[in-house]
């Protein structure tokens, strides 16, 4: 059975501390691959923890991914607002 979305989510921060593997990765990662919400949100959260990573050693950020941050947002932006203005 596949994981539920808020599994995902959860599944998703504990795969950045230990690996998931066997079946429970295969199924999360069947999700992702149906799930654009539990994509978008993989990225925010891989964004986000580079981002924390890199305020915590206090380095200039890498050019590659500061364009992927700008890049990242502005798409957000984008979706958002084309979604708003759909009809109800
Ligand atoms: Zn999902």
């Amino acid at each position: 059975m596949l994981p539920s979305c808020r599994q995902v989510a959860v599944q998703l921060s504990e795969d950045r501390d230990e690996k998931i593997t066997g079946f429970k990765r295969f199924a999360l990662k069947l999700h992702l691959s149906m799930c654009r919400h539990c994509r978008r949100y993989g990225k925010q959260l891989e964004l986000s923890t580079k981002t924390i990573n890199l305020l915590a050693h206090k380095s200039r950020p890498d050019p590659q991914l500061k364009a992927a941050l700008i890049d990242h947002f502005t798409q957000l932006s984008v979706q958002r607002k084309s979604e708003d203005e759909k009809p109800q």
